[in-house]
């Protein structure tokens, strides 16, 4: 292999990292390649973090049985059940999401599907009050190619689906719908013209060479952020027993995602607390340009100043 800075330097000038240098960055030291991962970052993205919150919108009673999932209702877990929320209380979170600092603000829903009943709410919701200085997103199941036209109309900007995982692993985690469905799912919300948000969790189970097989799906379907989630094992789903990923592991992945897309936005969102502990500022040196804060769908985040503090304390812009 060429050395590592020389591959930096041509990933800068534009060209693809192959799947047989992916395999060999496993085997690099890990500040060597964080040191590279950050090049590529600070030339694409520059010093600037993407900041992203959610709202659990509708939660629990998932028809589905994603193994990791507090919300599935295959599984007997202590995660809250309601239906929708109103538009008051949409209204309030968009409101906190612009008070921290937020540059995108996420409309999540459990289930596989929305009713067109839910789908009119968060249309009219999206065109009265999504309109301000934030980038509004919605992750809503599988949503048909009209649904996804009304959303771009009203104002979303960006539907999140995650590929969740490799598609050699998928079958793993998930038996009640496909690979295939989810990525049906991606190309409908481009086809509608919208920003596609698309990523997914690790520390399944999954192996490195599973690592690189779902970057690089990623990477073809040109999705424009990359969410990466680190699994927590949650009380009550078969992967409650499971070993967490060590911080260093999840350096390295955090680094092998921006060498495979490295001009896209890739943030860490759930897991950054509970598996990176006081390594949590590492993830922008391997190559993050964006978290999410304020917590997360089932399990909580830390205080919103600590991570503004963290920025502050490392430069960054957000
Ligand atoms: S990840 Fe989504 S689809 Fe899967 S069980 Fe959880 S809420 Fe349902």
């Amino acid at each position: 292999m060429q050395p590592l800075s020389k591959i930096t330097d041509e990933l800068l000038l534009g060209r693809a990292l192959s799947m047989s240098e992916a395999q060999e960055l496993l085997s690099i030291d890990l500040h060597e390649l964080m040191y590279h991962a950050s090049r590529l970052r600070r030339h694409f993205k520059g010093d600037t973090v993407n900041l992203c919150s959610v709202i659990n919108a509708k939660s629990g009673r998932c028809s589905e049985d994603c193994v990791f999932c507090a919300q599935s209702g295959h599984y007997n877990t202590q995660c809250a059940e309601y239906p929708l929320v109103d538009t008051d209380k949409l209204k309030t979170a968009l409101e906190n999401a612009l008070r921290c600092g937020a540059r995108c603000f996420g409309i999540v829903t459990s289930g596989r599907q929305l009713s067109p009943d839910e789908s009119r709410l968060l249309c009219g919701f999206i065109n009265k009050d999504g309109q301000k200085q934030i980038t509004i997103a919605a992750s809503l199941g599988e949503i048909d190619l009209q649904a996804m036209r009304a959303l771009k109309k009203s104002g979303l900007k960006k539907f999140h689906h995650n590929l969740e995982t490799a598609e050699n692993f998928f079958s793993n985690i998930c038996t009640t719908h496909s690979f295939a469905d989810r990525v049906a799912t991606i190309r409908l919300a481009k086809e509608a013209g919208l920003e596609v948000c698309c990523g997914g969790i690790l520390g399944l189970g999954e192996t490195w060479q599973h690592r690189i097989e779902f970057a690089d799906t990623l990477r073809s379907l040109d999705v424009d952020s990359v969410p990466l989630n680190f699994l927590t094992p949650i009380a009550g789903t078969p992967l409650e027993h499971l070993k967490k990923l060590n911080p260093l592991e999840i350096l390295r992945i955090i680094a092998l995602f921006r060498f495979m897309m490295p001009d896209k936005d890739i943030s860490v969102c759930g897991g950054r607390e509970a598996n990176l502990g006081e390594m949590q500022s590492w993830i922008f040196h391997a190559g993050a340009n964006g978290m999410m804060i304020g917590g997360y769908l089932t399990t909580g985040g830390r205080e919103t100043e600590k991570d503004i503090q963290m920025l502050r304390d490392l430069e960054l812009n957000h």
